[in-house]
């Protein structure tokens, strides 16, 4: 059997995935991306080959994709994050049905991306001027409030009554906003479902922008957070899709489109 990496490079995290010659996903890998992107993707490729009882030899095509792609110089073709992110998406749910729109929260940009009938990239638009609405943004709300990000989900569903108003735009703002919270005695609780609605808002912007069509899949670290699902489900008034792994798609399509320029460049 042969072996295809996809190895995404994010601002935050550094996901890996390795595909089969079925496209079937075999096993990944998330490690922070820290200060040294280049050493620590090796160091999780190399981790992750040797969870999977594979060797380097088994890999006969690498494709790079994410914020540091270009750093990962032994790829065999570095692929922009759109495209790779439509592909994994398209892979991630073909037993839920067809998935038109797309939305990618990442640690430092959010993106909407709306896909035609075959899963060709017809538009997209990103934010990646300003920290609200990003990952980042919920990192530090968790530390504000001294919780982890991965409680904020739980947090959220404890909330009680309306959820508060982040009136600020701005992040940093924001973060002033919530300290101010916390001093008129709001529960961290109340605190978190407002923050949730405050990026659901924003992200919904961003997706109408591109033209809301069912069919709807969310992806990126954020989309593990039941507690922001919610909120943009709500906002947007649609059920949303989260894959299996949420934080590893774009790797996957990576992987995946491998396989397709392999097949080319070998004329198989
Ligand atoms: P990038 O591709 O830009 O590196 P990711 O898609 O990996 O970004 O998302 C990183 C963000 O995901 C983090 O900043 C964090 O807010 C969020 N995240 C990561 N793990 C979790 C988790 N277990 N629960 C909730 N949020 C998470």
């Amino acid at each position: 059997m042969k072996y295809f990496a996809g190895i995404d490079i994010g601002s935050t995290a550094i996901k890996i995935s390795i595909a089969d010659e079925n496209k079937e996903l075999v096993g990944h890998k998330i490690s922070a991306s820290g200060s040294m992107f280049y050493k620590y993707a090796h160091e999780t490729l190399d981790a992750l080959l040797n969870e999977l009882g594979l060797t380097k030899e088994d890999i006969v095509y690498t494709v790079a994709t994410g914020y540091g792609r270009k750093i990962f110089k032994e790829a065999d073709e570095n692929i922009s994050e759109i495209t790779a992110n439509a592909i994994g998406a398209r892979a991630a749910a073909r037993e839920h049905g067809q998935i038109k729109t797309i939305i990618n929260i990442g640690g430092q940009d959010s993106k909407a991306i709306s896909l035609d009938d075959d899963g060709g990239v017809v538009n997209f638009a990103m934010n990646d001027r300003c920290a609200a609405g990003t990952g980042k943004f919920l990192d530090a709300c968790a530390m504000n409030l001294e919780i982890g990000v991965e409680e904020l989900g739980i947090k959220h569903f404890d909330s009680t009554g309306t959820p508060l108003s982040i009136n600020s735009t701005c992040a940093v703002f924001a973060e002033s906003e919530i300290i101010g919270l916390l001093g008129n005695e709001h529960s961290v609780e109340d605190i978190v479902c407002g923050v949730h609605y405050s990026i659901a808002k924003r992200i919904v912007k961003l997706v109408k922008r591109v033209g809301v069509k069912e069919g709807i899949y969310f992806d990126g670290g954020p989309a593990l957070n039941a507690g922001l699902v919610n909120a943009i489900e709500n906002e947007l008034s649609k059920k949303i899709f989260i894959p299996q792994y949420p934080q590893i798609t774009t790797s996957y399509g990576a992987a995946i489109i491998g396989i397709d320029s392999y097949h080319y460049e070998n004329r198989l």
